[in-house]
C-alpha cells in the first residue's frame, strides 16, 4: 500500500498556515475520534492517518524535510509502514491533543465531543462522563428566597446489572495481559535529545488494567444505561438570570467505570405581574389619585414577602420615590440585601361626571392647586439617579 500524500489527507493546500494545518487536523481528529467510532476500523485508519500527516506537517524541520523528499524524508520508507513499522500509535496521537486542543493534559475533548475527555496521569486513565445542562425556570419570590427544586432528568446512568464494570459477570473480567494490570507501559522512543524512556497508558486495556472476555448484556460492556434520576437542586437566594450553577459529579454517568460529568444548571427568571428587578432592588409602580396624594393615606404595596403598608404623607408629588429598605433581592453569597423602591404616580380621572366637573371647577380657582414646583423638588431622573447610585 502506497502512502497518501499529507496534504492531501489534510485536505489542505501546499502552502497552508501553521493555523490551516491544526485546523484541518483539529477537524479529522474530531470527526475519526475512536470514541465517537465506536468499532470502525477505516474511522481509526483515517484517525491515525491524520495524525501522521499533523505530526509532520506541524513540525517546521519535518515538513521541509518532507516537501522536499517526501515519506522518504521522515522516516517511513516510501511506500513502507511509516513510523517504526507500525505507524503511531494511540498514545502519540493524544499526546498532540495538548497543542491541538489548546489543553494542558487535562480533558481536551469535553468542549468538543460533549465529553468522553479523559484525565491521564501517569498510566491509568480514568474517562469523565459528559456534563448535562438543564434549565430551571424561578419566580422572583424563588429568586428572592432561594429555592430548592426536585428535577427529574434523563441522563446516562451506571449499569445496574454489572454494576458499571461491563462485565457479564466477575470470571470475564481478567487482568489486562498487556500491562500486566497497571494499566501502563513503558516505552523507548528516540528524540533529538536522545532515547527517553516513557509511560504510557496501556492500548490495550485503556488503562484500567483489566479486560473484558464477555460483555454485561444490558450496557454492551460499557458499563452505563440511559435512565433518569430525581436531582435535588439547591438554588441559593440571588441567582440571576442566565447564570448558570454547576453539581459536580450530577452530570451523565461515564462508561466503565470513569468519573460522571457536572449537572449545568441555567438560571431563567419568570417575570413578576406587579414588580420589576433591578439589580439587587424591586421596584413597583404605585399609583395614588389626586385625592390621596393630597390628604395623605395608608397605601397597601406588594412585596416579595407578601403585603406591606406604606405611610403617603399629605401633598406627595408625582414621581416620588419610597424605599423599604431589605424588600428587594439578597445579594448572592451575602448578607446584604437590596431595597424595594416604590415609584408614586398621581393617576388623573378620565372620565368626569357633572357632579365632580362642578366640584373641580370650584377647587380650580383655589390657589392652593396652582402648581408651584419649587427647589425641592427634583426632576424624576435626577431622583431614580439617586436611588440607584
Ligand atoms: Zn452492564
Ligand atoms: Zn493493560
Amino acid at each position: 500500500m502506497s502512502k497518501r500524500d499529507f496534504y492531501d489527507i489534510l485536505g489542505i493546500a501546499k502552502n497552508a498556515s501553521a493555523e490551516e494545518i491544526k485546523k484541518a487536523y483539529r477537524k479529522l481528529a474530531i470527526k475519526y475520534h475512536p470514541d465517537k467510532n465506536p468499532d470502525d476500523k477505516a474511522a481509526e485508519e483515517k484517525f491515525k492517518e491524520a495524525a501522521e500527516a499533523y505530526e509532520v506537517l506541524s513540525n517546521p524541520e519535518k515538513k521541509q524535510r518532507y516537501d522536499q523528499y517526501g515519506h522518504a524524508g521522515v522516516g517511513g520508507a516510501a511506500g513502507g509502514g511509516g513510523y517504526g513499522g507500525g505507524g503511531m500509535n494511540m498514545e502519540d496521537i493524544f499526546s498532540q491533543f495538548g497543542d491541538i486542543f489548546g489543553g494542558g493534559g487535562g480533558s481536551p475533548f469535553d468542549s468538543f465531543f460533549g465529553g468522553g475527555g479523559q484525565s491521564r496521569s501517569s498510566g491509568r486513565r480514568v474517562t469523565k462522563g459528559t456534563n448535562l445542562r438543564i434549565k430551571v425556570k424561578l419566580t422572583l419570590e424563588e429568586i428572592a428566597n432561594g429555592s430548592e427544586k426536585k428535577i427529574k432528568v434523563n441522563k446516562q446512568v451506571t449499569c445496574k446489572t454489572c454494576d458499571g464494570s461491563g462485565a457479564k459477570d466477575k470470571s470475564s473480567v481478567s487482568t489486562c495481559s498487556t500491562c500486566g494490570g497497571s494499566g501502563a507501559v513503558r516505552r523507548v522512543t528516540n528524540t533529538i535529545l536522545g532515547q527517553m524512556q516513557t509511560t504510557a497508558t496501556c492500548p490495550t486495556c485503556h488503562g484500567n488494567g483489566q479486560q473484558i472476555t464477555a460483555k454485561c448484556g444490558a450496557c454492551h460492556g460499557d458499563g452505563i444505561v440511559r435512565g433518569e434520576e430525581t436531582i435535588n437542586i439547591n438554588i441559593p437566594a440571588g441567582v440571576s438570570d442566565g447564570m448558570q450553577l454547576s453539581m459536580a459529579g450530577k452530570g451523565n454517568a461515564a462508561a466503565n467505570g470513569g468519573v460522571p460529568g457536572d449537572l449545568i444548571i441555567l438560571i431563567e427568571e419568570l417575570p413578576h405581574e406587579t414588580l420589576k428587578r433591578e439589580g439587587n432592588n424591586i421596584v413597583y409602580d404605585l399609583h395614588l389619585s389626586i385625592i390621596d396624594a393630597a390628604l395623605g393615606i395608608s397605601a397597601e404595596v406588594p412585596t416579595i414577602d407578601g403585603k406591606a403598608k406604606i405611610k403617603i404623607d399629605a401633598g406627595t408629588q408625582s414621581g416620588k420615590l419610597l424605599r423599604l429598605k431589605g424588600k428587594g433581592i439578597p445579594e448572592i453569597n451575602s448578607y446584604h440585601r437590596g431595597d424595594e423602591i416604590i415609584h408614586v404616580n398621581i393617576w388623573t380621572p378620565k372620565v368626569l361626571n357633572s357632579e365632580e366637573r362642578t366640584m373641580l371647577e370650584k377647587l380650580r380657582e383655589s390657589p392652593n392647586f396652582k402648581p408651584q414646583p419649587g427647589k425641592h423638588d427634583k426632576s424624576f431622573f435626577d431622583k431614580m439617579k439617586e436611588y440607584f447610585e
